[in-house]
């Protein structure tokens, strides 16, 4: 249920109805927007139905919401949200690159790499220090080490960091050093996981499930909103179909059917989603014309000898050059790189 209060409504009044929805056993969500403040009662609507809350003064109206998830709505939320890590905003008219290898493998590497992608304009270094792997004996990452690395790239480059959460008893610790979490596609629907960075209040880049329908996804946003965590950042990475030329096949119609669902910033990852590096680029341009806040792009110094998604990483040299690209597409659209 959403209630929406008259642009006049006192404080008091605005009290009144938190109050009145806690005491029913429900919780209040509060979004204050320019014009007026909308409450969101989250629990069993149906306690609500039987209470006139239209009665309430300085209550406009009640809406039932038919939507299994509210939090993460346009209908609870009329304007775009916007994730701020330090300077950056993701969900802005300006679009926001997350560049870096798939795995952090030794601080030298990390380190130039970090410097490449920062020269040509990257605004978050991405790296993995806990690595979902298909095969138990493949590199797995470097754990604590590698978020000291990460933490150390930042600290040169003035880069925020971005990095994979995996298990819930690791949040503490990768918090400590990361400025985004990064729920991967296998674990999007890894509820405990979800539940503990929603009680976290770091920005989460939430990745869509490798068969996850746009609904599925949005209803694991609303595990993290409901948490109290509305830093949210949705990344398509590409969903598993019939189609074997590509790792993955890029949805790319989720960004303008997200536009209309959510008040959530909407990135694009090409790499994973094509699994080639020479694809990279053509997706990352029809990412930015479809109207993604941003990407996410993989970026290794040497990909023939990387631990890790090697034949989807663009070399420095190729990443700059996608980044010049890229500032025209986006002037195109009305957005800025
Ligand atoms: C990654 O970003 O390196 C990664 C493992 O991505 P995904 O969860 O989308 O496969
Ligand atoms: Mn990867």
């Amino acid at each position: 249920m959403i209630i929406v209060m008259r642009p006049d409504a006192t404080e008091e009044q605005k009290d009144h109805v938190i109050k009145k929805i806690k005491g029913l056993g429900l919780q209040a969500h509060v979004s204050q927007g320019t014009e007026r403040m909308v409450i969101g009662a989250i629990g069993d609507e149906a306690i609500l139905r039987s209470v006139p809350l239209e009665a309430i003064p300085g209550v406009e109206k009640v809406l039932p919401i038919l939507k299994p998830f509210k939090l993460a709505s346009t209908d609870f939320r009329a304007e775009r949200t916007i994730v701020r890590i330090g300077n950056v905003e993701i969900g802005g008219t300006k679009i926001s690159v997350m560049a870096g290898p798939c795995a952090i493998e030794n601080k030298t590497l990390l380190f130039s790499i970090a410097e490449e992608v920062k020269r040509s304009g990257a605004n978050l270094l991405r790296g993995g220090a806990f690595k979902p792997r298909t095969s138990p004996y493949a590199f797995q990452g470097l754990e604590e080490e590698g978020l000291k690395y990460l933490a150390e790239a930042r600290e040169r480059t003035g880069l925020p960091v971005v990095t994979e959460v995996m298990d819930p008893r690791d949040i503490e610790m990768i918090a400590r050093y990361a400025d985004v979490l990064q729920i991967g596609a296998r674990n999007m629907q890894n509820f405990r996981l979800l539940k503990e960075v929603g009680a976290c209040k770091k920005p989460v880049v939430l990745k869509r499930g490798i068969s996850a329908t746009i609904k599925e996804w949005l209803m694991s946003a609303e595990y993290i909103m409901a948490g109290g965590n509305h830093n949210v950042i949705l990344c398509e990475r590409g969903i598993r179909t019939y189609e074997t030329a590509t790792r993955n096949t890029l949805d790319l119609s989720a960004v303008p059917v997200l536009r209309q669902m959510t008040h959530l910033p909407v990135i694009v990852d090409p790499s994973h989603a094509v699994g080639k590096w020479d694809l990279v680029a053509p997706m990352a341009k029809a990412a930015v014309a479809a109207g993604a806040d941003g990407l996410l792009i993989e970026v290794h110094a040497n990909p023939e000898e990387a631990l890790c998604d090697g034949e989807q990483s663009l070399k420095p040299k190729a990443f700059k050059q996608l980044m010049d690209e890229l500032r025209l597409i986006a002037k195109a659209v009305g957005r800025e790189i």
